[in-house]
């Protein structure tokens, strides 16, 4: 049943090359080859803390000590990370006009690092850290150390620029990923299962409104036969420079491209 043989690697290439407006939405399984642990799991980061605990709007205002303890392993996970192949393979679906946005519930900007341009970050990023007081920015980097909770000029605690249970989507990525969904050719959905509300919804719109759904996972999901059109099992590194081969292998046989 696995389908990591050429047929579905070749109809994947075809709707991809076909449609040319495809859209990624991406999940913690692209970034785990960049060491980075996803949330799920026995692995994952909720195995060891609670997020009902650690991760909930409420808990941070009540206990931010500690939840940035969790916060900060995260921070120092994603600070030494770099982009994986599939990160980089995105980036270059884009430069070949495959691929026109990425929409991810990542907060590690990795795609970013990997030359992704046109990025929708549905759950924000660790990147930046944002006043609960007067709501100042700051980069990260300029404020954070180990072990520490961030403070604003202000005096007050600084959060990191991330989506925390509790806490509303960010209402400019929710419209540009609904929109991405609604308008594009080709969904390819990567290492996510897409539990989470909303970014469930993401392949729903996009199925509902006439795109492909192509799903790259590792392991069935619920998206597996039922929203999915195709599923490519592998590693998104594995399936993602496959497609990129087989695209560059048809543009030297047709002419014109
Ligand atoms: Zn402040």
């Amino acid at each position: 049943m696995r389908a990591d043989g050429r047929e579905p690697i070749r109809e994947a290439s075809r709707l991809l090359a076909g449609r040319r407006n495809a859209v990624a939405l991406t999940g913690a399984g692209i970034s785990v080859e960049s060491g980075i642990p996803s949330f799920r799991g026995s692995q994952g980061m909720w195995a060891k803390y609670d997020p009902m605990e650690y991760a909930t709007l409420h808990s941070f205002m009540q206990s931010p000590r500690k939840v940035w303890n969790m916060l900060s392993e995260m921070v120092s996970v994603c600070g030494f990370a770099v982009p994986n192949a599939a990160h980089k393979g995105l980036a270059t679906l884009e430069a070949m006009g495959v691929v026109r946005a990425v929409i991810t519930q990542n907060v590690d900007g990795l795609h970013q690092a990997a030359g992704s341009r046109r990025v929708i970050e549905y759950h924000g990023n660790l990147d930046e850290l944002v006043c609960v007081n007067c709501w100042k920015r700051f980069p990260t980097r300029d404020r954070w150390t180990p072990g520490d909770v961030p403070r604003c000029d202000c005096g007050e605690i600084l959060k990191p620029n991330v989506v925390l249970f509790g806490e509303p989507i960010p209402w400019l990525a929710q419209e540009q990923a609904e929109e991405e969904a609604r308008t594009c050719g080709v969904l390819v959905v990567i290492g996510t299962s897409a539990q989470v509300s909303p970014a469930c919804d993401i392949p729903r719109i996009a199925k509902e409104s006439g795109a492909a759904v192509v799903e790259i996972n590792p392991e069935e999901t619920s998206l597996s036969g039922n929203v999915a059109d195709l599923h490519l099992w592998g590693s998104a590194s594995e399936v993602i420079g496959r497609i990129i081969e087989r695209l560059k292998e048809a543009d030297d046989v047709t002419p014109g491209h």
